[in-house]
């Protein structure tokens, strides 16, 4: 007799746990043969130059999802960040599934899907603020929380055996300038209700006290911006509306006119304009007007605060930026933290604008940043609103997670778990468990191509980057004799390799007179790489080509 089996609810994160960024949470709700999924947030992770050369962004491998597309009823966006949207646009072939997210962060999507050409095939559906969606067995309520972007949801996911907590990215600001403040109300409605599970951002949870507001941050702005003489330029997120709010206003109290420059500032003011935000925002001036106004009259507002090679800041710092030039006496303020990885790029910025005496203020010396992420206090507040049952530290690195559990434990939660993408968990019935393994990992957006990460070509590109590509080409006859000298092209090596390496290859060709193609090859391959390791140290990727005639 078939056993019928009985539902369940499960959590399965295939991105976001272990690192931060690259976000990807699903949650499960049927018999386990026949399971509906929801998808809440699709992020992105950035490659960095030194790990991941030539690869800009990295995805979740969601191929688990993909292979049971039929049964996933939506992507879920919390909110507008790179990290929770940034791979819907090029996971969406795999998925084909409802997009739904707040006005704000379905504004910024929709971009996206238009710039990977899909707005054809599928349109964000737009939830209000503080609204409820429902879906097949989920019923969601997008609750305001604050973040340092505009519209940051956390989602109660209501199904018929509980309820389940999902913050996404928050803090706990009493001031948050723009957009909807904290809705407390709803947080503590929804502890009273019983919660089982809160799946929950461990971004700061080794930070002890509270994360600071958005209004302090204003007040420290404008009043540094009243003490600089020459040109001023703000670099900071894109993203943090309310900051670039925040900048505008710092340049009107002093009598300055703002210019934006970089293209991502641009698309996040009339974006936010768009949904009906940043109504008294002062009109920009765009790079050539700015260019004319005395230096006492100018504010610019770039991005680049990462040390991003190609952001406006990294070309203004080199020099080479066509319309923004910054001189002895002008000022930058990097209204941003470091984002851990990027120390060198941005020093390297630093030591540039400092080498032609151009001030650099940050937030060591002046409080002109602060975190969009819960610290300690917060986390001990969040907790005490919603009162879970299991705690699901997520958006970290297993240091970050692991505090977080063990805040959690400490705040009377009964029961924590640090998942690892692929980990499926059944949250109901019963005591919450481990129930199976699926496959998880990266996919690089290489190009426009999606590779797998285990296929190797980031570390081929490794390896080429430290000792270059070593090429030999060999002509044989059809009877496997040599019949033309031998060529070595050697790319991103000194010379004497080459030549040691020619030299090489034409003993073996002489001791290997009638070997088959692919074993001469194979020889030819061996005593080169040995012949640049003897004159040079390095080992090359090598290639022999034979073309038989
Ligand atoms: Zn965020
Ligand atoms: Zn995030």
């Amino acid at each position: 007799m078939a056993r019928i089996k009985q539902d369940e609810l499960v959590f399965l994160p295939l991105g976001g746990s272990g690192e931060i960024g690259m976000n990807f949470n699903a949650y499960g709700y049927g018999p386990e043969n026949n399971r509906q999924w929801i998808i809440v947030d699709c992020g992105v992770l950035f490659g960095r130059e030194g790990n991941t050369p030539g690869v800009d962004l990295i995805l979740p491998d969601i191929r688990y999802l993909m292979e049971r597309r039929e049964t996933v009823l939506g992507i879920i966006a919390t909110h507008a960040h790179e990290d929770h949207i940034g791979a819907i646009a090029p996971l969406w072939p795999g998925l084909r599934c409802p997009i739904f997210a707040t006005p704000f962060t379905a504004r910024l999507i929709a971009g996206k899907l238009e710039e990977a050409g899909l707005t054809s095939k599928v349109k964000v559906r737009e939830v209000p603020v503080g609204g409820q969606l429902e879906l097949g067995p989920f019923l969601l309520d997008f609750i305001s929380i604050t973040h340092s972007i505009l519209e940051p949801n956390l989602l109660a996911i209501r199904t018929p055996l509980g309820v389940v907590a999902h913050t996404g990215d928050w803090k706990i600001d009493p001031d948050p300038l723009l957009g909807e403040a904290t809705d407390t109300e709803a947080l503590e409605r929804l502890g009273n209700e019983g919660v089982l599970a809160m799946v929950c951002d461990s971004t700061n949870a080794l930070v002890p006290g509270s994360s600071g507001s958005e209004a302090e941050v204003r007040d420290n702005l404008i009043a540094l911006v009243g003490t600089l003489k020459g040109r001023v330029a703000v670099t900071g997120f894109a993203s943090n509306v309310a900051r670039l709010d925040t900048v505008a206003r710092a340049a009107k109290a002093h009598g300055r006119r703002i210019a934006l420059v970089g293209r991502s500032m641009q698309k996040m003011v009339e974006a936010a304009k768009d949904t009906g935000y940043l109504k008294d925002f002062p009109p920009v001036l765009d790079e050539t007007e700015a260019a004319e106004l005395p230096p006492h009259k100018v504010l610019y507002l770039c991005t680049g605060s990462q040390g991003e090679p190609r952001a406006a800041l990294s070309r203004i710092a080199n020099g080479s930026h066509p319309h923004v030039e910054l001189d002895e006496g002008d000022t930058v303020i990097f209204s941003s933290r470091v984002i851990p990885g990027n120390e060198l790029a941005i020093a390297e910025i630093q030591n540039k604008l400092a080498a032609r005496s151009i001030g650099i203020l940050t937030v060591q010396e002046h409080h002109v940043h602060v975190s969009g992420h819960p610290a300690r206090d917060e986390l001990a507040q969040m907790y005490r609103w919603i009162r879970p049952k299991l705690a699901l530290p997520v958006h970290g690195e297993i240091r970050h997670q692991m505090a977080h559990a063990k805040l959690a434990l400490e705040l009377q939660v009964p029961q924590a778990l640090v998942p690892e993408n692929g980990q499926m968990f059944r949250l109901a019935p019963g005591r919450p468990v481990l129930v199976d393994e699926v496959p998880a990992g990266r996919v690089h957006l290489d190009g426009r191509i999606l590779v797998a990460e285990g296929e190797g070509l980031a570390k081929d590109r490794r390896a080429m980057g430290f000792a270059g590509l070593l090429v030999v080409a060999l002509v044989v006859d059809h009877k496997g004799r040599i019949a033309a000298p031998p060529t070595v092209l050697g790319e991103g090596m000194p010379e004497p390799v080459e030549e040691a390496v020619l030299k090489a290859v034409e003993e073996t060709l002489d001791k290997n007179k009638r070997a088959d193609p692919d074993e001469l090859a194979e020889n030819v391959r061996r005593a080169a790489r040995r012949a640049a390791q003897e004159a040079w140290g390095k080992k090359p990727i090598t290639r022999v080509l034979v073309t038989e005639l």
